[in-house]
């Protein structure tokens, strides 16, 4: 029917917005001309985006539920954007960010990759217009690679979150969207696969009002021709966009054209926009002005620039929607113009914050209070040429381990002397690089806002602050010495496999690779048990030591047979039933030769619920627990003879080693609220080391534990997860039977999808309510067709499915996947989400103590 649609789209030439469209409707073409050479193409074609100005980057994160299409995604992306000449394909393994050979094998993203590409592509682009780097990272999408999502997430200024037409908001949906949340982070919403049987953009969107809690504004509706999914509406700029399924290639269909072939789709489109624009007039004066003036016609500039202002404080009570088909080419042009027109570059972002002392200040107080030479308040403040963040490390193999960085303020280049005010050092990179996937382009600069990766750094981790200064300093500028950015906190590990080398030799080589490993992914931890001899590797599940296991052999050459593998089992913990007393220790014992001495007080109590709300910035959250120095100041004085930072920290160390071995089976404690109390007031001239320090708090911690023990006041928890069962409604009863009964799990919810309410209201994001009779969403196709939504009757072909929902003992069901194909034949899905550590008792718990 729209064969001619093409030409028709150039005789009906809509100014210039449609212009910009048909632009981009020949950006494929251009580009697969003038690309040479295979695969991705060579960093020296397109390096100058390193000299983008910072209005025209975008830093962007694609996050989703594992299995949405995020990778599939990023590839076509990186097509269209002509940056790699063939469409890779997750299920053939060959796609560009999926590159370490696990993932290929698997099919599944394991560490998220940076890529960069320019849209629109400049061979398109008339002169002088500049287009806009995209640095994008593709994240993983299975719980157990989280802390991957959450290290990346903060230095992001935007992201595009996916979700699958057919299954609408999953688990980790809302997991990441949450994540999202914490950072600030503005997001578009991208509905893909509605090629597939089942897909309802209907049920997605009403699913994101309700359970992201976000009011979606319609920017595209689906089209469909009869039931195949063919294309999306542009409600603002009221276009049609027809896609060709294997080039991609865009074809306009204007309105008029839509009018004489689809009179039902018109209106719709004309709907939606009304829609859009009343919801947008409520909240918009400028949109508002214009509708008055203009009616409905509402120019498609205001209408954007109005969506953006709505959405860049990151607080997402209004979410962009967008329809797509990533894998058949449908919809992925519109979405990168989403991402360029609503988006934030890193200028109109918040202003960097900082954490200094017990205090996190915006980086333009910091400079205004605190950086003044001691003695001299009147002097200008000591300027910082460089605050950058080390958000992820890596072990490249050739090139060594490399810290990926952001800059936030000022850049950073090959020559600078970068102070990392988490470790206090000053380290020097070899070279700074951009990356794409798995190729890298030596840069001599990192300017703000960018994203790139040095090598050199020897002291660098997850999380570690770099600034530089003017000049060759010994030392960092007093003011400077401590002043950090936020490090994302690692996740308790549940799950571990004990590793027993045969030699020492083999011993040796082992403990490097942990120790690198560990380095490259915080979330996964190490050590030694002192009475098995055995090493421990603990991360985040089944699937993440799995993975973990499989780079010791592969990427760091261990081989298998110089060690007994253990089975990976679930990694119980301890907890307190009660407060402890006061434990005060004082260490003054020789270390390393060097005498010294210094004291601390300890108390111990449950960790409660309050206690994260009222998280003090001073206080640190690790492993489960939440640890709090209080550092007093010695009498007769009113400046320390210390820097309360390191001191602070030494501390902390002491009780993080404190609470890795509880009283009772030397498993690490959880869930316990550490209250330290520096006691500076015992005897400073003799020279209290780090060590000291870091003793006397280990050595009180220890002591309040074992007296809690001794007074039958150590509990046992074992980490629960939550679990999501998609299966047959006739294997249903089998499985929720199975939980409750053998696996000491609970059932808390089965749910039928077709039948969710979405007659009520939620509390939105921003705190108004949202009230979901009023969301607009178009029908899909198949609603008119009854018998398609009879009950009991098979639904596109497909059998009828329920959710369980509950939760359950990770230790029944981190293998449970393999037990229910055999109830279900494989018709099923389980996804499993973080859970609490739970109280181990009854008969769970003997069965435990017979155990270990
Ligand atoms: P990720 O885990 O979010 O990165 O998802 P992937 O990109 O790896 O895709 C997961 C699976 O979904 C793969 O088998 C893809 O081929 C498939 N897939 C992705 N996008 C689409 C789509 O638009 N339609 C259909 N039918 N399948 C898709
Ligand atoms: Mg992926």
């Amino acid at each position: 029917m729209f064969t001619t649609v093409s030409s028709h789209a150039c005789r009906h030439g809509q100014g210039k917005l449609l212009l910009r469209l048909l632009v981009l409707k020949n950006a494929r073409l251009c580009n697969s001309n003038s690309s040479i050479g295979k695969g991705i193409r060579s960093y020296a074609t397109e390096h100058a985006h390193h000299e983008a100005r910072i209005e025209n980057i975008r830093n962007i994160g694609i996050i989703a539920h594992v299995d949405a299409g995020k990778t599939t995604t990023t590839e076509r992306m990186l097509y269209h954007s002509g940056r790699t000449r063939h469409i890779g394909n997750v299920d053939h393994g060959n796609t560009t960010t999926d590159f370490l050979p696990m993932e290929r094998e698997r099919g599944i993203t394991i560490q998220s990759a940076a890529v960069t590409f320019q849209w629109p592509p400049k061979s398109v682009l008339p002169n002088g217009q500049e287009s806009k780097t995209i640095n994008l990272i593709d994240t993983p999408g299975h719980q157990d690679f989280r802390y991957e999502v959450d290290r990346c997430l903060p230095i992001l200024d935007g992201a595009v979150c996916i979700m699958d037409g057919v299954k609408g908001v999953e688990t980790h949906t809302e997991r990441v969207w949450q994540s999202a949340h914490l950072s600030n982070i503005p997001r578009l919403l991208y509905v893909n696969k509605l090629d597939r049987d089942g897909a309802s953009f209907k049920r997605a969107v009403q699913e994101a009002a309700a359970r992201l809690k976000t009011w979606p504004l319609l920017c595209q509706i689906p089209w469909w021709q009869k039931d195949e999914f063919v294309g999306v509406i542009d409600v603002i700029h009221e276009v049609g966009l027809r896609f060709s399924k294997n080039s991609g290639a865009m074809t306009v269909v204007p309105k008029e054209t839509l009018a004489t072939h689809n009179p039902a789709l018109k209106d719709e489109m004309e709907k939606a926009r009304l829609q859009l624009i009343d919801k947008l007039s409520d909240q918009d004066e400028g949109i508002m002005e214009e509708y008055l003036e203009r009616d409905i016609n509402v120019s498609s500039g205001t209408i954007k620039k109005a969506i953006r202002r709505l959405i860049i404080d990151g607080e997402a009570k209004f979410t962009p929607v967008f329809a797509g088909s990533s894998l058949t080419n449908i919809g992925v042009q519109p979405l990168l113009e989403a991402v360029v027109d609503y988006l934030p570059n890193p200028s109109e972002r918040p202003e960097l914050r900082l954490i200094t002392g017990s205090k996190t200040v915006t980086f333009s107080e910091f400079m205004e209070t605190a950086p003044k030479k001691k003695g001299a308040p009147h002097q200008k403040p000591e300027p910082v040429l460089s605050v950058s963040h080390v958000f992820k490390v890596v072990d490249s193999g050739a090139r060594g381990l490399m810290s990926w960085v952001r800059t936030y303020h000022g850049s950073l280049s090959r020559s600078s002397h970068m102070w990392n005010s988490n470790m206090h050092v000053f380290e020097k990179p070899q070279n700074i690089m951009h990356v794409s996937a798995k190729d890298y382009h030596d840069i001599q600069t990192l300017p703000t806002g960018h994203i790139g990766a040095m090598t050199g750094l020897k002291q660098a981790r997850t999380g570690d602050t770099l600034l530089t200064f003017p000049g060759h300093q010994a030392q960092a500028p007093e003011a400077y010495r401590s002043v950090r950015i936020k490090a994302p906190e690692t996740p308790p590990a549940v799950a571990f496999i004990s590793i027993e080398p045969y030699t020492k030799t083999a011993g040796d080589k082992i403990v490097d690779a942990l120790q690198r490993l560990s380095r490259e992914d915080p979330s996964i931890r190490w050590h030694k048990d002192e009475r098995s001899e055995q090493l421990i590797l603990s991360g985040m599940g089944l699937l993440h030591l799995e993975i973990a296991q499989d780079r010791l052999l592969t990427h760091y050459k261990i081989e298998k047979e110089t060690a007994i593998w253990g089975d990976i089992e679930v990694e119980y913990s301890e907890c307190l039933f009660a407060p402890t007393r006061p434990h005060h220790h004082e260490y003054d014992r020789a270390l390393r030769g060097v005498a010294g001495r210094a004291a601390c007080a300890v108390l111990l109590e449950p960790l409660e619920a309050c206690h994260h709300d009222t998280l003090l910035e001073s206080s640190i959250e690790r492993d489960g627990n939440v640890i709090h120095v209080s550092i007093p100041l010695p009498e007769d004085t009113d400046e320390l003879p210390f820097d309360t930072e390191t001191v602070r920290q030494q501390l902390f160390n002491g009780a993080i080693a404190g609470l890795s071995r509880g009283p009772r089976r030397s498993a690490p404690v959880r869930k316990c609220h550490v209250h330290i109390t520096f006691d500076p007031e015992k005897d400073w001239s003799k020279n209290s080391t780090g060590g000291h320090i870091t003793n006397a708090a280990l050595f009180a911690v220890r002591a309040a534990l074992k007296e809690a023990h001794e007074n039958a006041q150590v509990g046992i928890l074992e980490p629960f997860t939550n679990f999501t069962i998609h299966c047959p409604e006739e294997a249903s009863h089998a499985i929720q039977h199975d939980i409750s009964s053998a696996r000491g799990g609970q059932v808390m919810e089965v749910r039928k999808p077709e039948e969710d309410d979405y007659s009520g209201s939620v509390d939105g994001q921003g705190g108004e309510r949202i009230d979901l009779t009023r969301v607009y969403v178009p029908p899909d196709p198949y609603e008119g067709v009854q018998s398609l939504r009879d009950e009991g009757k098979k639904m596109s072909g497909s059998v009828r499915m329920l959710h369980i929902m509950g939760k359950a003992p990770l230790k029944e069901m981190m293998k449970y996947d393999g037990h229910l194909r055999s109830m279900t034949g494989g018709r099923h899905t389980l996804t499993l989400d973080p859970g609490e550590f739970e109280l181990v008792t009854g008969p769970r718990e003997k069965a435990l103590a017979l155990e270990g």
